[in-house]
């Protein structure tokens, strides 16, 4: 066959194999030969697979790939049953492991809408880019508490193994959805959400309708169209799901994590802006209410142009756009914002959509510098009514700026350039801190207490290639980086330590580990956003002594300057190569918003916007408190103890760089969800092109390397991903073999008892632990719901 030389190869191989071992024959090598050759049939494989029908007429009989069972056919040589490689849904049960087996599996199984497979606990889900038939009610109730291997593998499954364990472990969850952007994370996100709510027995129904409804309005506004997926995540996601300790859910959480708000201004070629402003836009225009908000429905601002100059200005028109508002504000009231807090983030949507508008022209005068004059004063005056503050001084704000020299306070113009450079600062600033405050109010809306458990579901953006890489894409696959490096660490580190701690015999699994990465960017003083931060404090430098000072000080073989690129440097990620471009790095890094704005702003008559420029201050220790602010001075008082009280007066630019690496760093969020015990869902991309039953197989077989399915099918077979101690073993399953009421003692000898009586085998016993395999765990779980 002309087509794949590497499929060939290694099925001709599997084949050899298969015919060797005395005969017996797998299905699945049939099978495969069908699906491989069937299109191009050759000679050779025509040969081939008339010796195969002859050999099982001969043989009759036949192994079940990774079911290790055999099934014996009626006389003649007629299969009765014919079971096919759909019938393996989990691949770490296979009994060849090899990466393109497992493609060709996924493959077969997509093709019949088989989109779920395991490896062992894991599980893949591959996106089908269509409505699937696959969550209704009846799909819900049949994976509550179901044993996993009764039914199809399902993304409920995962939710009911992560509600099952919280309760039976009485501990914390979490499932941590991976893969690359559009492969799916969020949808999966979605579904867990749902049959959680379920599960919890949400039965105060408006909290379960609210906890879903959080997703969509977090989405609206920190989700937009890219070049790869029209609902790319542009922010990472942790919701946490809070339950008591029986189980009942209670109420939410998020927390969110780097959103990208450089989007607000500008936008790639092909993209467009966060959802949540075209759907006000169309939607309050479908109202009547556009003028309210000093929007015109003729002339839709510059910030929401960029795609549509392409498509048409036909925002208003849009019906999708004007549904989706009537959405977002359903949400909005369901969840508990009140009617004057929607207002405020209409107002403030609406002033940053303005605030873009604003025009600056250059005026040069004999004895000055470059300064800065507004030609569309109108568009000023409206931005400024919508922030509810004096448009005299948000234009003194825009045009000039303050330095502190000698102990006095100059006033300095702006030019054009960085008079439009405030104006956009001052956009991503009020959306990010808007995008803030709305999840903050929301966690007040819906958090019950502090006490029970959680299960926390891990949706960030995916890891991203683009033609043209900028820093928003750094700190996505960085993120991702850190994410592969958890999984990595759960599935092999931690538990290959343990066979070592334990002196448990067995066999080391090689994986790819990308600590060198996460150093390489993380690592102080020298990694790559350590040097960036430097970099970013000193005024002189720019993009290209970054990039020099990143090439001086980085040695790693994961970077690279490619020639031919001035400003570019190459890093190979877990998931590939990927060429940035550091133009814009030392702006984006140093993301300031001038003391004039912040000071302005907190000077607002509107609550909202004084809530979002204090937020950063309260911030700053919860030893100081903010007394009194004026456009020029923040009067701040610092508590020393006890008569140790001063006033301090700040004039400068105070605010927030917030470029310290940790920002950048998933770190906390991880060591969060460390403590939980985790699931994972691996997303995979199977085309490109967004397309239904489309399947390509190279594609997805660089997804399935570089996230290491093949490793993680071999740990999950051989491994023994559960370690409990032996007290807490006896604790949980004693009464398995013994009567409730006995105590037996948390000794090796009972552990032993307990596997017997369940009658598992492969059980491993530990110096401190017993090791089990993922589905001792599951058996052993039904066993004790039984009883
Ligand atoms: P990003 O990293 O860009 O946020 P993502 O991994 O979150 O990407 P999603 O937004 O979840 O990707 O999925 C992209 C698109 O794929 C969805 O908008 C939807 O059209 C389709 N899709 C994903 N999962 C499913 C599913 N289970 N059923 C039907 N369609 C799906
Ligand atoms: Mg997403």
């Amino acid at each position: 066959p002309r087509s794949d030389d590497l499929t060939v190869k290694s099925t001709k191989t599997y084949l050899i194999e298969c015919l060797i071992k005395d005969f017996e024959l797998r299905p699945n090598v049939l099978d495969l030969l069908e699906h491989v050759f069937i299109r191009q049939i050759t000679g050779r494989a025509k040969i081939l697979q008339k010796q195969l029908m002859e050999l099982i007429d001969l043989n009759q009989q036949i192994v079940i790939a990774g079911k290790h069972e055999r099934i014996h056919t009626k006389k003649g040589g007629q299969i009765m049953s014919s079971p096919t490689h759909d019938e393996v849904d989990d691949l770490a049960t296979l009994e060849v492991l090899d990466e393109v087996m497992d493609s060709i599996l996924l493959q077969r199984r997509y093709s019949k809408d088989q989109i779920y497979t395991y490896v062992g606990d894991i599980l893949i889900a591959v996106n089908p880019f269509h409505k699937m038939e696959l969550y209704g009610p009846q799909y819900t109730k049949m994976y509550i508490g179901a044993k996993r291997t009764a039914y199809p593998p399902h993304i409920f499954a995962v939710a009911d193994v992560a509600y099952q364990s919280m309760v039976s472990y009485n501990a914390d969850q979490c499932i941590v959805i991976s893969g690359e952007s559009g492969a799916g994370k969020t949808e999966s996100a979605h579904l867990l959400v749902q049959q959680l709510t379920v599960l919890g027995k949400a039965n105060n129904r408006s909290l379960q309708e609210k906890i879903l409804l959080v997703n969509n309005l977090v989405e609206a506004f920190g989700n937009a169209c890219t070049a790869i997926n029209n609902n790319s995540s542009r922010f990472g996601k942790y919701l946490e799901i809070n339950f008591t300790c029986g189980g009942t859910v209670v109420g939410a959480k998020i927390s969110e994590y780097l959103l990208e708000k450089s989007r607000v201004i500008h936008q790639a070629i092909g993209e467009k802006n966060f959802h949540i402003f075209y759907y006000i836009y169309a939607g309050l225009a479908e109202r009547k209410k556009l003028a309210h908000y000093k929007l015109s429905d003729s002339k839709p601002p510059k910030y929401l142009l960029n795609e549509h100059i392409r498509l048409g200005p036909d925002i208003v028109n849009n019906t999708f756009y004007k549904e989706q508002y009537d959405v977002v504000e359903q949400c909005f009231k369901v969840i508990g914002f009140t009617l004057e807090e929607l207002g405020s983030v209409y107002s403030t949507l609406a002033a940053i959509l303005n605030s873009g508008d604003i025009d600056f022209s250059s005026v040069t005068s004999e004895h000055q510098t470059d300064k800065s004059n507004i030609s569309n004063i109108a568009v000023l005056e409206n931005a400024a009514s919508l922030l509810c503050i004096r448009p005299d001084e948000l234009q003194e704000a825009l045009t000039s700026h303050c330095v502190v020299a000698r102990g006095e306070t100059i006033v300095r113009p702006n030019t054009v350039e960085k008079a439009m450079e405030v104006r956009d600062a001052m956009g991503k600033a009020l959306y990010g801190r808007l995008f803030s405050w709305i999840v903050n109010r929301i966690n007040t809306l819906l958090r019950e207490d502090d006490n029970g458990l959680n299960i926390g579901i891990l949706d960030i953006f995916g890891f991203e290639n683009f033609k043209r890489n900028s820093f928003e894409q750094l700190c996505i696959n960085i993120a991702n980086e850190q994410i592969q490096f958890y999984f990595n660490q759960h599935i092999f580190a931690w538990e290959q330590d343990e066979y070592v701690n334990e002196e448990v015999d067995a066999r080391v699994i090689e994986y790819e580990d990308n600590r060198p990465l996460l150093d390489l960017f993380l690592q102080k003083p020298m990694g790559m956003l350590s040097l960036l931060d430097e970099e970013s404090r000193f005024p002189q430098a720019t993009d290209q002594t970054l990039v020099e000072k990143f090439e001086d000080n980085l040695k790693s073989k994961n970077f690279w300057r490619p020639k031919r690129v001035d400003l570019g440097f190459g890093i190979h990620h877990y998931a590939g190569k990927v060429i940035y471009n550091t133009a814009g790095f030392l702006s984006k890094n140093r993301d300031t918003l001038p003391a004039d704005i912040v000071l302005l702003l907190r000077s607002s008559e509107n609550s909202l916007i004084r809530k979002l420029v204090t937020h950063p201050l309260t911030k700053t220790g919860k030893n100081a408190s903010l007394l009194a602010t004026n456009r020029k001075r923040v009067f701040l008082m610092i508590n020393g103890g006890k008569n140790k009280s001063a006033i301090i007066l700040f004039s400068v630019e105070l605010f927030f760089s917030v470029s310290a690496p940790q920002q950048y760093s998933l770190m906390d969020l991880l060591s969060k969800m460390v403590a939980g015990q985790p699931h994972f869902v691996r997303c995979i991309k199977p085309n490109n092109d967004r397309q239904a039953n489309k399947f390509d197989r190279e594609k997805v077989l660089v997804q399935l390397r570089y996230t290491g399915v093949l490793e993680t099918a071999k740990i999950r077979r051989q491994g023994y991903s559960h370690r409990i101690l032996y007290a807490n073993f006896v604790n949980r399953y004693y009464m398995l073999a013994f009567p409730v009421h006995e105590e037996p003692l948390g000794s090796p000898e009972t552990c032993a008892a307990i596997l017997v009586k369940a009658k598992l085998e492969n059980w491993v016993l530990g110096k401190t632990k017993v090791f089990l395999k993922y589905y001792h765990v599951e058996h052993l779980n039904l066993m004790v719901r039984q009883t």
